[in-house]
């Protein structure tokens, strides 16, 4: 889209086309996306040549969308960016022969690129957990080119961005697909060689993909930070198996020492299903025990819902919504308390923090294990790396000030 000349708009009121690139791989971001598009419609009554595009995983069966959404002008399936800007193109020439008139160009942004950007490097995946709707919505795995890859991080960081976060519903899949199978390490060594690029993550894992190859990548490439995002999704192995994860709890244990044994002290975060079909008291209470032992930094936790077309949808909805939300509940107050005493940890120590903006009259940034943390001070320091002596800490974020 900059190619063709626009730039972004601080709020999709201001811009001429608003793009809503979804996620539907929870059953709530789909309905976030449906409550976007409907605080969108005002925007097309009052400016009827705006365009509104719908792209990602929501976009499936088109003519149902089309019925559904009239004001949207455009629906692409994931990843059709090309789709997208032949239509943009076609859009600008329509305009030009009615108004006679070049587009309107909104530039009400302070900075373009954020410090921090993320950028897709596989799309897709080829597993078959049962739960999830990806593998319907998203197809199979294809990898973007290592050239590709680098030629963006490369732009990005020449205008602004020090920190890439790489992409793919299964990363560690990544390049399996392209000639000469080039794996995530030999990306993140290729992306490592960019020149002022200070920091490199790439999410998410899947335990059973992680081969020792990217450990190693992690542990010795500089730029690349202590923090790896791996789901086991469940501590218990009948429950694993009727997510058809591919992995027991024990395979999963002895990846997590290995990690831990190679990279000291990784930040490590994990996500966890809870009231999974046919998954007992005991069941839950063998994930609660898993994540008491090994004790992650962040813990996402979700309570089930079935996704329509995927198997587990087939399986009995068997734990009560109360009960989903009362084990949803436990782990949240179990990783409340790990988080906090992990955090705590740092109280008095300095971290580096790669900040990237000003939120309420605060610095907010990151350390390379991507905790979350606040300071004071007047000078600009956006984009650039502090050392921060951390004074407070809490289970999600922390307060330090300038060492
Ligand atoms: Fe879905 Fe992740 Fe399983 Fe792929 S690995 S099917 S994206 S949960």
């Amino acid at each position: 889209m900059e190619k063709l000349g626009y730039v972004p708009t601080r709020r999709a009121e201001d811009a001429d086309i608003v793009v809503l690139n979804t996620c539907v791989v929870r059953q709530s971001a789909e309905d976030r996306v449906i409550g976007r598009l409907s605080s969108l419609k005002p925007l097309k009554n009052k400016r009827p040549e705006a365009v509104i595009a719908v792209m990602g995983c929501f976009v499936d069966d088109m003519s149902a969308l089309q019925k559904r959404f009239p004001y949207v002008d455009a629906f692409f399936k994931p990843s059709d960016v090309k789709g997208l800007s032949e239509f943009i193109q076609s859009y600008q020439s329509a305009l030009r022969q009615a108004q006679d008139t070049a587009l309107r160009f909104t530039f009400h942004v302070s900075r373009l690129t954020p410090v921090s950007c993320y950028v897709p490097v596989i799309e897709g995946c080829d597993r078959f957990c049962t739960y999830c709707i990806v593998r319907l919505r998203r197809g199979q795995e294809r990898s973007r080119p290592v050239d590709e890859i680098v030629e963006e991080v490369r732009c990005l960081v020449e205008r602004g961005a020090r920190e890439v976060t790489l992409l793919g519903q299964n990363v560690d899949a990544y390049g399996h697909d392209l000639p000469g199978q080039p794996d995530l390490a030999d990306l993140l060594t290729a992306v490592h060689g960019i020149e002022n690029l200070w920091r490199i993550r790439f999410l998410t894992s899947h335990p059973a993909d992680m081969e020792e190859r990217i450990i190693d990548a992690v542990a010795s490439l500089p730029k690349v930070c202590e923090h790896i995002e791996i789901p086991v999704q469940s501590g218990d192995d009948a429950v694993l198996k009727r997510m058809v994860r591919g992995y027991t709890v024990d395979q999963y244990r002895r990846l997590v020492a290995k990690i831990r044994g190679r990279i000291p002290g990784v930040g490590l975060a994990t996500d966890v299903i809870v009231g999974f079909p046919g998954e007992t008291e005991e069941q839950f209470m063998n994930t609660y025990k898993l994540l008491e032992e090994t004790r992650f930094d962040v813990v996402h936790v979700a309570a089930y819902s079935p996704r329509p077309g995927t198997a587990a949808s087939r399986l009995p909805d068997d734990v009560p919504r109360e009960e989903k939300e009362r084990r949803r509940r436990i782990i949240e107050e179990l990783q409340e308390d790990i988080a906090g005493q992990i955090n705590r940890q740092l109280l008095g120590e300095t971290v580096e923090v790669l900040v990237e903006e000003k939120r309420k009259g605060k610095w907010k940034g990151r350390t390379r294990t991507h905790k979350l943390v606040f300071f004071q001070d007047d000078g600009d320091w956006q984009g650039k790396l502090a050392q921060v002596k951390i004074t407070w800490a809490g289970p999600w974020s922390m307060q330090g000030e300038l060492a």
